[in-house]
């Protein structure tokens, strides 16, 4: 039997309409604005999609472009402008950034309060104490997929291949709040292989396409696909492989996402969902009902 194959596209549908009607009861549209230094096209490509989806559910949306060679002075300018601006309630730095800017620095530049990518070392804490509100997009909504097929994690075993503060260590704190037991690998695992041979859920996030055969896979895991490589098409442009030989895995996973139409969608309408969420917070905030935490 071939594995269920996780929709990732229908079910950002159903967060981005969920968003969309929680935007439209606030007084004012959620704010986002989106930074981008540099010209790497597969960050336009990104960036682009995010302005979109957020014009498409009722927020106001800025992107700011810097030039490859602006420096980090001037990118921690720009974040130090959106912290002021009241109308601006979440900041993305789209990553990666240009050689030479410390990436922690900028991150810790960000107002924690308007951190939707929840990539500032506070989020980053307070998610592994359980407590975290702005949770890292692409793990949040990976779990989100996860959840449409297991409900309760409890007492599986997990294993993240991946260990970026982005993706990998944030989806193993996810993990593991939810009760699942997680081993996370990464570049100097002595054998991957063998360790997803013992999975309930595996999450790859690498960037090796192909990485994960089907003789990785325990029969009826689930399998959450990360990893995004551009290759050749063949017809001179370029086309999305994740990291698991899809082919292979269909006919042993019971659950798998596919690339593209897997994680991606769900990252971009976790960004949204996140970006209400500052917003809402930051206007109880304002009225008094929370403590301030910047
Ligand atoms: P990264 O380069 O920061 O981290 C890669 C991780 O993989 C590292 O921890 C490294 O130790 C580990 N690794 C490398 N080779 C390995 C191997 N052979 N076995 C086990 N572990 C290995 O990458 P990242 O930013 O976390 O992104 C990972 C992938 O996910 C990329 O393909 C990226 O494009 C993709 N991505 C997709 C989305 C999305 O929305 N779909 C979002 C973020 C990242």
């Amino acid at each position: 039997m071939l594995a269920e194959i996780i929709d990732g596209r229908a079910q950002a549908r159903l967060v981005l309409e969920q968003v969309a009607a929680g935007a439209s009861k606030l007084p004012r549209p959620p704010g986002l604005a989106v930074i981008i230094a540099g010209d790497d096209p597969a960050s336009h490509v990104y960036v682009r999609s995010k302005v979109r989806r957020a014009t498409e559910v009722g927020f106001h949306t800025e992107k700011i472009q810097l030039p490859e060679d602006c420096g980090e002075a001037r990118i921690l300018e720009e974040v130090a402008k959106l912290n002021a601006r009241d109308e601006i309630d979440g900041i993305l730095v789209q990553l990666p950034l240009p050689k030479g800017v410390n990436t922690l620095r900028v991150m810790a530049a960000v107002d924690p309060a308007k951190d939707v990518d929840g990539l500032h070392a506070l989020n980053a804490g307070m998610l592994t104490q359980g407590s975290g509100e702005l949770i890292p997009c692409t793990p949040s909504g990976c779990m989100k997929l996860i959840k449409s097929v297991i409900p309760d994690l409890t007492g599986t075993h997990s294993v993240v291949i991946g260990a970026s503060n982005i993706v990998g260590k944030p989806m193993a704190a996810l993990l593991l709040a939810e009760h699942s037991t997680v081993t996370l690998c990464h570049i100097h695992t002595r054998d991957t292989q063998f360790v997803c041979r013992g999975a309930d859920i595996i999450v790859s996030a690498v960037g090796k396409p192909g990485l994960v055969r089907g003789d990785w896979i325990k029969p009826r895991a689930v399998v959450i696909d990360v990893g995004t490589t551009r290759v050749p098409d063949g017809k001179g442009g370029f086309k999305l492989k994740g990291d698991v030989e899809f082919d292979e895995a269909v006919k042993v996973a019971g659950a798998i996402t596919p690339v593209p139409g897997g994680v991606g969608p769900m990252t971009i309408a976790c960004l949204m969902e996140n970006t209400l969420t500052a917003a809402i917070a930051r206007r109880e905030r304002a009225e008094g009902a929370w403590p301030v935490l910047s």
